[in-house]
């Protein structure tokens, strides 16, 4: 039995902090796991952030209502749905995502809770587990599934390394120098060719 998991920001959809920081103009905002590898280092630098603007849930989610999956990213999860169990693996949280993960026809989504105040001030977050990512293919090998993993960033290194393969999907120059023994693919139509190559199965495009 196979299973691909996918990871969310960056490879379906857009960096949601990132389309936060351009609505409101927050550059600091625009920090993602790309440039501060340790997630919850980014995460305090984030909240305090909001705090200090005074930004709740409802800023962040009235952007996140305007954003649209990657262009083809639909298509892509639909075909991979079709021949494959899919499951992504995600370091967002599941407040911000809902509307995005909508447009993709609710996959299984594997990610954070927010610690939201009635008042809609974000105070913390909850981490499901620690290295969640490397976890889930733990856990998704001790179902016996065999494990195909694509993801673009540091957070997604542990994922790749845990499963049996592992792809870079639209990763930063650096991600792709330091992490030469994954394929670097940059189109779904790649990203396909790639999954179908690390099936132990044979699967038409
Ligand atoms: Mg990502």
């Amino acid at each position: 039995m196979e299973i691909v998991c996918l990871d969310l920001e960056g490879v379906l959809i857009p960096e949601i902090w990132i389309g936060f920081a351009e609505k409101t103009g927050i550059e600091a905002l625009k920090a993602t796991t790309r440039d501060i590898p340790v997630y919850d280092d980014l995460m305090k630098q984030r909240l305090a952030i909001l705090r200090e603007h005074g930004f709740g849930l409802s800023d962040i989610e009235a952007v996140i209502a305007e954003m649209k999956p990657m262009e083809g990213a639909r298509e892509f999860i639909d075909w991979l749905r079709e021949r494959f169990q899919v499951v992504i693996l995600s370091d967002t949280f599941y407040e911000f995502s809902a509307p995005l993960i909508k447009q993709l026809g609710w996959p299984t989504l594997f990610c954070h809770r927010l610690d939201v105040t009635s008042s809609g001030e974000i105070v913390d977050y909850k981490l499901r587990q620690a290295d969640p990512k490397r976890q889930s293919i733990k856990a998704f090998h001790s179902l016996n599934y065999r494990c195909i993993a694509a993801g673009d960033s540091y957070n997604d290194v542990t994922m790749l390394s845990e499963a049996e393969a592992g792809i870079l999907f639209k990763a930063p120059q650096n991600v792709i120098d330091e992490f030469p023994q994954y394929p670097a693919v940059e189109t779904y139509h790649d990203l396909k060719q790639e999954i179908i190559k690390a099936s132990n199965r044979d699967i038409s495009l």
